[in-house]
């Protein structure tokens, strides 16, 4: 079937833009991972999205999920490996081998979490390493962890986590916290250690983490820590790779669009939110690109049939 519209991703940014599309009468698929995307992560509560004083990431996502299914959309929980551009419009292919059609698309897959690239790392993911506070927490009841990343969602990992396990380190490169002062007094409250200049080297264990080796970049030496979960929280890269030969990049790997209309250098594919160059991300910006993206491509499908 020729749809007139692939979405591909379903956090706020691809569930806006799949509710507009909707109510614009275009025919239109959603493709996603899983709906939710980064706000889903972590236990946090969010305190700016208007219309809601305090939701934590899971329940606005469900929100935006039960409103997105309220309206007439295709939805498939796939995850998309190649947009290709065809005569007359794009050939989107997921990895469980399904091929879709359609005259315009939407890319809207966020960010991925930064990896460490360190030896162990790899090996150990879902045996002790982790990308997802929110997922994974509540498995370390009374151990000993480490959230590697001492910025705001560092902090905030481990402020979420003090709550499970017997004790959690944060380790930063620098030798400066960045996070806000709220987080650090909260992490001094709870009793987490920060360790700053901490060159993380190797993550260590036999079937399961037991310990992270770091280096301490002042006297550098190297220090072992016993630990049997390590978190990572240093940052997210744009999630991109199915559609890197049709958009050109920034230098921080986001695609760059037209700010206009949300178009990228190939007509008719367009992209929103976090995996873009927009200056700010967050949820509520997410939503808006998204809706922004939705209007021009129900223009561009308008205008070039
Ligand atoms: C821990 C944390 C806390 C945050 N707290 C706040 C906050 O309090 N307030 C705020 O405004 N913002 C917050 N943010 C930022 C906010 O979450 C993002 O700006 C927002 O989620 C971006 O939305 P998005 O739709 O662009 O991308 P994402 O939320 O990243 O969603 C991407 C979607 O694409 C899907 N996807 C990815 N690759 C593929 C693929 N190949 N095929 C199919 N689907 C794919 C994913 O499964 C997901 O559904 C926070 C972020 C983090 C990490």
């Amino acid at each position: 079937m020729l749809y007139d519209l692939i979405i591909i991703g379903g956090g706020p940014a691809g569930v806006a833009a799949g509710i507009y599309a909707a109510r614009q009468n275009l025919n239109t698929l959603l493709i996603a991972k899983s709906f939710g995307g980064q706000m889903t992560r972590k236990s946090v509560d969010i305190e700016n999205y208007p219309g809601f004083e305090k939701i934590s990431g899971l329940d606005l996502m469900q929100k935006f999920e039960k409103h997105l299914r309220k309206n007439k959309i295709d939805i498939e929980i796939d995850s998309v490996s190649k947009v290709e551009k065809v005569s007359g419009g794009f050939y989107v292919s997921a990895t469980s081998g399904k091929q879709f059609q359609s005259k315009a698309v939407i890319v809207t897959s966020g960010a991925d979490p930064r990896p460490l690239e360190v030896p162990g790392e790899k090996e150990f993911i879902g045996k002790g390493v982790s990308y997802c506070t929110a997922c994974d927490g509540p498995l370390f009841g009374d151990k000993e962890v480490a959230v590697v990343g001492g910025g705001n969602s560092g902090f905030e990992a481990a402020i979420s986590l003090h709550s499970y396990a017997k004790k959690v380190y944060i380790l930063e490169f620098s030798p400066q916290i960045k996070a806000d002062e709220i987080n650090q007094k909260l992490a001094q409250k709870y009793d987490i250690e920060v360790i700053t200049n901490a060159a993380i080297k190797e993550i260590k264990g036999k079937d399961f983490v037991d310990s992270v080796i770091y280096q301490d970049r002042k006297s550098q030496k190297l220090i072992t820590l016993n630990v049997q979960g390590v978190f990572v929280e240093i940052g997210s890269q744009p999630a991109t790779s199915f559609a890197k030969d049709l958009v050109e990049f920034s230098e921080k790997d986001e695609i760059k669009i037209d700010p206009k209309n949300n178009m990228t250098k190939t007509p008719g594919l367009f992209a929103a939110g976090d995996v873009t160059d927009v200056r700010w991300k967050q949820i509520v910006i997410a939503a808006g690109e998204g809706c922004k993206a939705a209007l021009s491509a129900y223009e561009y499908i308008i205008n070039h049939g």
